[in-house]
């Protein structure tokens, strides 16, 4: 995806050599026309596919969720909570994502109500990096009787394995872009 492509290079800014700052225009500050076409490309890649529902993690995958839900005209765009709130009352499926990028431990959770033995899950995020928050929703969707059709990512980072680790265990992975390396500051796409 070209224009993603671009904002990365004009707006990205690289945090050492793993990890990449896009608050500008993905996941703090939000371009909303840059954000509708992520929506339409990750809807175009999973095409043909019937998906009932799209599935993310709080707070940085909120907004593809919700453009590709849109885009797919499916209604609903579930995001899991990093933390239980007062208003989850009643029970939950849960898994544990590790975050590298923040050093911690999410318990990621999905009111029990929200997920349907049976239905078919688009999970996005922001980022694609080691996998674990994929990996945890795929959990989720699992814990619930549901079907994963594939993973979509905004941003790969390749080199911290993801995608591999997520393809193994035979999900389909989308990613609209893939960052080979950081290099002196620099986004290498490949
Ligand atoms: P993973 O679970 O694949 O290791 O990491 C994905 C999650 O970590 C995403 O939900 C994203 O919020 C966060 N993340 C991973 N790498 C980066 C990064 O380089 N920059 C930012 N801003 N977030 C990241």
């Amino acid at each position: 995806m070209e224009s993603l492509k671009n904002k990365l290079t004009e707006e990205g800014r690289a945090i050492g050599s793993a990890i990449l700052k896009v608050s500008d225009f993905l996941n703090h500050q939000i371009d909303v026309q840059l954000m509708k076409e992520i929506g339409r490309e990750l809807a175009d890649r999973f095409k043909g596919e019937k998906i009932d529902k799209v599935l993310t993690a709080e707070s940085g995958g909120i907004a593809v969720a919700l453009a590709t839900a849109e885009a797919i005209v499916c209604s609903k765009a579930l995001f899991a909570k990093k933390t239980v709130p007062n208003t989850m009352t009643g029970e939950r499926y849960s898994a544990e994502a590790r975050s590298f990028t923040k050093g911690t431990v999410s318990n990621l959770c999905v009111d029990k109500e929200l997920l349907k033995e049976g239905e078919r899950i688009l999970i996005v995020d922001d980022f694609l990096a080691h996998g674990q928050a994929a990996l945890a929703l795929a959990d989720i969707a699992a814990q619930a009787g549901c079907q994963v059709v594939g993973v979509g990512a905004v941003i790969e980072k390749a080199y911290q394995g993801g995608a591999e680790r997520l393809r193994e265990k035979g999900f389909r992975v989308e990613s609209l872009s893939r960052i080979k390396s950081i290099d002196d500051g620099n986004v290498i796409f490949g």
